[in-house]
């Protein structure tokens, strides 16, 4: 079932048209389909149930609290990066228990908070990171569960800034030098080695790089085992890859293809084996909602010009993204545009040279797979207000972030006495 359907020639999120849908909200706002989540959880969660496994919702990649309570009804556990992520995945009701908790810059208060939430596994990326924790941990008389994130050396064949795996990448710790920690921290007091972990990467369509890591790791597990360091949990991380253009693998190809890797070497991990999906769930479960402001014919170009900024959705400018555009109302004639944003950036655009359906003023764009790093990263530069996010189940539409208003940026801003 697609939950982003046309009727009627107009575009539809489950059973709202996005024509009401803009009615209701002033544009740009983010939509999501309920459905559409559940359905990638459950589609992931399933694959797999046939093994031990946790499946902990990469929370960065979304962080409003509707989805993140939505998949902790699902029965999600959450990778968290921050002390914020840790309490939104509490908030939601996703118990310690579940959580995860990754990030190469782990503060102190950080880790007390985690501690004293007893969150299932810290992540441990540096041996900087292992002592601090050692030590926060024996301040206050709590066990740590860690795990080591490994750098296995691999490459994720993906873009440069979303690869973290391989040598020279800020991320986790260099597989040469995994034994020697697994044994500094066995011998800790308040220390417990629960696990392996590794994440090399996101937007990840080639499984072979999933093979090859997973393999190392293989080796170090067994490694481990010998030397009596016991290991509960493999942790996998996320990676895998969503459909953006249409001549992209489907995510259901892609799982069956990973799924493949998983189930060839899950038989030698006797453990729980734990996944961090992000994207996977959430990416296609969203749109943005915008409107053409001005049309402008200039030097042989057209520019349509919309209401939504980079501030808004940064990924074609940052990670060089190709997210699909189409006409809220399906168009038969086409023609090569610029789509733009206001904000005063050459690099506010979400599409070069597009061949996309003739689109006017006032009328309303949808710019696809904007579920996952799109709202999270949204700021308010340029003074403009960071927008609302819209959830769609069945007929019903509810505001689950507030566009932020004008007076709410001003009043975060704090004028001295002496300049008034
Ligand atoms: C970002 C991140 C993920 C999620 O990655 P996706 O590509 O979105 O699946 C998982 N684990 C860690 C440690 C991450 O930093």
């Amino acid at each position: 079932m697609s939950f982003f359907e046309y009727k009627n020639s107009v575009q539809h999120i489950e059973q709202l048209s996005v024509l009401d849908l803009a009615q209701r909200h002033p544009t740009p706002f983010y939509c999501y389909s309920a459905g559409k989540i559940q359905t990638q959880f459950r589609l992931f969660a399933d694959t797999f149930s046939h093994l031990n496994t946790l499946v902990c919702f990469a929370v960065k990649v979304n962080s409003n609290q509707a989805v993140l309570s939505l998949l902790a009804g699902q029965g999600a556990g959450a990778d968290v990066v921050s002390m914020g992520e840790i309490k939104r995945a509490l908030a939601a009701n996703i118990p310690a228990q579940k959580i995860v908790f990754s990030g190469v810059a782990k503060t102190e208060l950080e880790m007390a908070f985690a501690l004293e939430q007893n969150i299932l596994c810290f992540n441990v990326e540096s041996e900087p990171e292992l002592i601090v924790l050692a030590n926060v941990a024996k301040n206050l008389k709590i066990t740590a569960n860690i795990s080591f994130r490994i750098n296995p050396n691999v490459d994720a064949r993906t873009h440069k800034k979303i690869s973290t795996g391989k040598k020279g990448d800020k991320f986790g710790i260099d597989i040469e030098q995994a034994i020697e920690l697994y044994q500094q921290a066995n011998s800790l007091e308040y220390i417990n080695v629960t696990g392996i972990d590794m994440h090399i990467g996101s937007q990840i369509s080639d499984v072979t790089s999933f093979d090859q890591a997973i393999q190392k790791i293989k080796t170090l597990y067994f490694e481990l085992k010998t030397l009596n360091i016991n290991i509960e949990h493999v942790d996998f991380g996320g990676g895998l890859a969503v459909q953006y253009e249409e001549d992209q693998p489907t995510e259901a190809q892609l799982l069956t293809q990973y799924a493949q890797v998983i189930n060839r070497h899950a038989p030698d991990f006797a453990c729980q084996i734990i996944f961090e999906p992000g994207r996977f769930i959430t990416a296609n479960a969203g749109v943005l909602i915008s409107k053409v402001i001005y049309k402008k014919e200039q030097s042989n170009k057209t520019f349509l010009i919309v209401d939504a900024g980079m501030n808004d959705l940064i990924r074609p400018t940052l990670y060089d993204a190709t997210h699909k555009i189409t006409a809220a109302t399906k168009k038969e004639v086409f023609e090569s545009v610029d789509v733009v944003g206001p904000v005063c950036e050459t690099g506010d655009y979400f599409a070069l040279d597009r061949t996309m359906e003739v689109v006017g003023q006032n009328e309303l764009i949808v710019i696809h797979t904007t579920g996952a790093y799109c709202a999270v990263a949204s700021n308010s530069y340029n003074s403009r207000p960071v927008i609302a996010e819209i959830l769609v189940q069945g007929d019903q539409d509810y505001v689950i972030r507030k566009a932020q208003t004008i007076k709410d940026m001003i009043d975060l801003d704090i004028v001295p006495a002496c300049l008034k």
